[in-house]
């Protein structure tokens, strides 16, 4: 069976910023995954990032990079655009330096054109990110992830096309931005499959190989999501019939956790899968 791999975004609290603490925080709470938070741009000496990419690597955690929030490949200001895929190829530069395998961005908001244009806009920005990396040798995937406001880009539709027509692209599929554009649309088993039977025949194994998730619960209103909370609580989406899912397909996803308290998170997200493969046996 392939490894399911839980972990936080970002560095945990008690941690202090202080990478040799991460990964024992991580050793000893049992997560294997980390999403490096560059989410206010990534200020990471390349020294520093090295040093995160040995511990990681020491301490097999698999690493992934999110990208800054204010990457917007879309916006009407053509500066805003070519700093947002300056910001992009640098990640893709930094990511192998802290072992980290994809980076996760938001594409960014419609900032004034309309859908059709916004995605020609960022396609083409993509392919461009893209061919730089490549040419430098740079294998490290685009993870653009699924956005929690409706006006953003980021739909179901929209991250598969992307992907579809981008090589070396795959979805973050953040399962409480897709509760919240979709207004609580995660309710069973069944919203879940098909999210993913989606993807899988759209991307193949591009997708089941590389699969990436965030969760966590969320508040939201007609315009999309209002904030992260944790899971398990009153809000939704409830991520069991997901886990069962993916302990029933054999997928082996790196789920990352975006709750207030992204390790609480992570350790209840491996404790159902735990609990459902102890039941099974
Ligand atoms: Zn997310």
């Amino acid at each position: 069976m392939t490894m399911v791999r839980f972990g936080p975004a970002g560095y945990p609290e008690e941690s202090r910023g202080k990478p040799e603490r991460v990964f024992e925080i991580l050793r000893e709470a049992g997560l294997n995954a980390l999403e490096f938070a560059a989410v206010y741009g990534l200020r990471s000496t390349e020294e520093r990032a090295r040093l995160v990419g040995k511990l990681a690597n020491e301490s097999d955690v698999s690493m992934s990079l999110h990208a800054a929030y204010y990457i917007n490949l879309a916006s009407k200001s053509a500066e805003i655009r070519e700093r947002s895929k300056a910001r992009l190829t640098k990640a893709l530069r930094f990511a192998p330096l802290m072992a980290a395998k994809r980076v996760v961005f938001h594409p960014g908001t419609m900032g004034g054109l309309d859908r059709d244009e916004a995605y020609r806009v960022i396609k083409d920005a993509l392919r461009e990110v893209r061919e730089t990396a490549d040419r430098s040798g740079n294998d490290i995937l685009l993870a653009p992830e699924i956005a929690g406001k409706v006006r953003a880009f980021g739909s179901v539709e929209e991250i598969t096309r992307l992907c579809n027509e981008v090589e070396g692209t795959i979805p973050t599929i953040d399962w409480a931005h897709l509760h919240a554009r979709s207004n609580g649309g995660l309710k069973d088993r069944n919203n879940y499959l098909s999210v993913l039977t989606g993807f899988e025949n759209d991307l193949g194994a591009r997708f089941v190989d590389n699969m990436h998730f965030h969760v966590s619960g969320v508040t939201f209103t007609e315009s999309g999501e209002s904030s992260h909370k944790p899971l398990g609580g009153k809000w939704g989406p409830d991520i069991l019939p997901l886990i069962e899912i993916v302990s029933e397909a054999g997928y082996g996803p790196t789920v990352i956790s975006e709750t207030p308290n992204p390790i609480r998170g992570a350790l209840y997200s491996k404790f159902l899968l735990e609990e459902l493969e102890a039941s099974n046996k």
